[in-house]
């Protein structure tokens, strides 16, 4: 069975001369983007949309492809994706043929995704251009491996509608340039966010998360971010990042 992967318990069955696969229906299955459900029959995929912007024609085809493969419901995440709720499992690989997409709701110790909010693109409140900012760091981090889960949240000004205050990152536009936040998350724990560092360009905010995903990496802690700053305490934490050299 070389190059099955190992969240699916195959067993080979001949019944009336058929074979058949039987699936574990116990856990996610990472390789196919998928997400078990409550139902323990059915999974939900979610196509990764950067920043939650999509034209007519690509919502249309997660319409299409829902309906074809005869999805339970699609779910708007809080990262900004389309969850297609309730598919078989037998069906994924078919309905990832059918979008073209590539899988956006990762799972396990990763950046797990970039929250954008429209900004000055779209928003009259926009001060800055966060979509422009927060696709680069979209298209750079998205799915990267860390030690332990992370999120990144960019806002265009201090109505911070895509919550910066609660990632493990967060970037906010003013007049003045990027604030950036580190340490916040929700959960069971939730954590608001303290500011790194402010009044910077767009080079220089991008610089500064390259740096702080190198020095958490560096780190290897298996912790949210929040953790890790408050056992360091936020002041030693900051001399450590600004002496770290990559
Ligand atoms: S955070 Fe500000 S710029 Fe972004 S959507 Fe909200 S109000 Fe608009």
């Amino acid at each position: 069975m070389a190059g099955v992967p190992k969240h699916f318990k195959h067993r080979r069955m001949s019944i009336l001369h058929r074979s058949i696969v039987i699936f574990d229906m116990t856990q996610n299955l990472p390789e196919k983007g998928a997400a078990l459900q409550r139902d323990k029959k059915t999974y939900a995929v979610a196509p990764h949309i950067p920043g939650g912007v999509i034209d007519p024609q690509g919502l249309r085809k997660i319409a299409d492809v829902a309906e074809k493969h005869q999805a339970k419901a699609l779910k708007l995440t809080s990262g900004g994706r389309i969850a297609i709720m309730g598919i078989a499992p037998e069906d994924l690989d078919k309905v990832w043929k059918d979008l073209g997409m590539r899988p956006g709701g990762f799972t396990g110790p990763r950046i797990r995704y970039v929250k954008i909010c429209p900004g000055a693109t779209f928003c009259k409140r926009g001060q800055r251009d966060s979509l422009g900012l927060g696709l680069k760091l979209d298209e750079k981090y998205q799915g990267v491996q860390m030690p332990f889960k992370l999120k990144m949240g960019v806002s265009g000004c201090s109505n911070s509608c895509s919550e910066p205050a609660l990632k493990d990152i967060g970037l906010i536009g003013t007049t003045h340039g990027w604030k950036v936040l580190v340490g916040g998350c929700a959960g069971a724990r939730p954590r608001i966010a303290q500011t790194l560092w402010e009044n910077l360009s767009d080079g220089e905010a991008l610089a500064l998360v390259d740096k702080l995903i190198l020095y958490i990496k560096a780190l290897g802690q298996k912790k949210r971010l929040g953790d890790i700053i408050e056992e360091m305490g936020f002041g030693s934490f900051k001399k450590d990042l600004a002496k770290f050299s990559p």
